[in-house]
């Protein structure tokens, strides 16, 4: 008999990873380009994981609510896909990796006025642009109701972060505009844009995000009652995009180190689905160079070694 390699997922684990990762948040910075998301201590450190049948195990500042960011991107791109079909999605954006950064705009103008992919800014606030056709003022409400599905309770936004980034957000502004007058977009820009402020601004804990990561691990059940929430082809295109585009251009790095679809915030969070076991997510606001959390992305690559989410070890 082969005996497996594989450590169960327990505390012990979860707390020795911690003990480990959280140290290099001393090699990021956290991000200031949105005044308000550099007032989060960067020593706060929390890792949740949540399995597709019901087992959570967690370590850290795990009540410490922060801001979901681009993470916020994977829920407003499946609540598109379940209610507006995959169809009309795809006909405003691609589902190609693009390695530039996540507000880049050069693409647009020398490659396709349509965005490469849903999780750039630029194919986010297209999607917003969607959800604003279809549902009007009320878009934020129907996202934050099909998030509470997800994760038990109806998230709310934090204000001042969503306050100070539409303060700043000139680049976002450029990219919607830019869109516009290209023919992407029509309409008011501007609820599109407050859509997208709003849906970054979304509280969220670890164990929240693990559940979100858990739902799309499963093919589409909720974690809670196993009962299925989206398509599961909903949940095989959301993984796809984050395998290939979920760190931007990052990606090839946390699929080399973890392995699996992933997707990063500024906020400091990385959500990873692992699929047929669970959804991890992890919190530490200090960012490497591309806006991705550096000691998350440790702690992750730990997590996939332990656990060996790549599945390649002899049982
Ligand atoms: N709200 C942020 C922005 O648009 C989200 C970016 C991110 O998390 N990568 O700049």
């Amino acid at each position: 008999m082969i005996l497996t390699k594989r450590k169960v997922l327990c505390q012990e684990l979860l707390d020795e990873i911690r003990a480990q990762a959280a140290p290099a948040y001393k090699h990021g910075k956290v991000a200031d380009y949105i005044p308000e998301l550099s007032r989060m201590s960067p020593e706060y450190f929390s890792l949740s994981c949540q399995c597709i049948h019901g087992e959570a195990v967690e370590t850290g500042d795990t009540s410490r609510r922060f801001t979901m960011q681009s993470i916020s991107k994977v829920l407003s791109l499946s609540f598109a896909l379940e209610r507006l079909g995959a169809r009309v999605v795809f006909k405003y954006m691609g589902t190609e990796p693009s390695a530039d950064s996540f507000n880049s705009l050069m693409r647009l103008e020398i490659a396709s006025p349509k965005p490469s992919n849903p999780f750039m800014n630029a194919g986010a606030i297209a999607i917003c642009a969607l959800l604003y056709k279809e549902y009007g003022d009320s878009a934020f409400d129907e996202l934050a109701s099909y998030a509470g599905g997800i994760i038990g309770a109806v998230p709310t936004y934090d204000e001042r972060v969503c306050e100070s980034e539409k303060a700043t957000a000139d680049r976002n502004r450029s990219l919607a505009y830019f869109m516009k007058s290209v023919g992407t977009l029509r309409g008011d820009v501007s609820c599109f844009l407050d859509l997208y402020f709003k849906q970054c601004s979304i509280t969220c804990t670890t164990l929240e995000l693990a559940k979100i990561g858990a739902l799309f691990a499963s093919g589409g059940r909720l974690a809670s009652n196993g009962e299925r929430y989206i398509k599961e082809k909903t949940a095989h295109t959301v993984l796809g995009l984050m395998t290939t585009c979920g760190l931007y251009n990052g990606s090839g790095e946390f699929a080399v180190r973890v392995g699996v679809p992933g997707k990063s915030g500024v906020g400091g969070g990385i959500l990873a689905a692992v699929p047929g076991r669970m959804g991890a997510a992890v919190f530490s606001p200090p960012l490497d160079s591309k806006g991705n959390s550096v000691a998350g992305m440790n702690a992750l690559e730990a997590l996939s070694d332990e656990l060996d989410f790549r599945n390649t070890r002899d049982e």
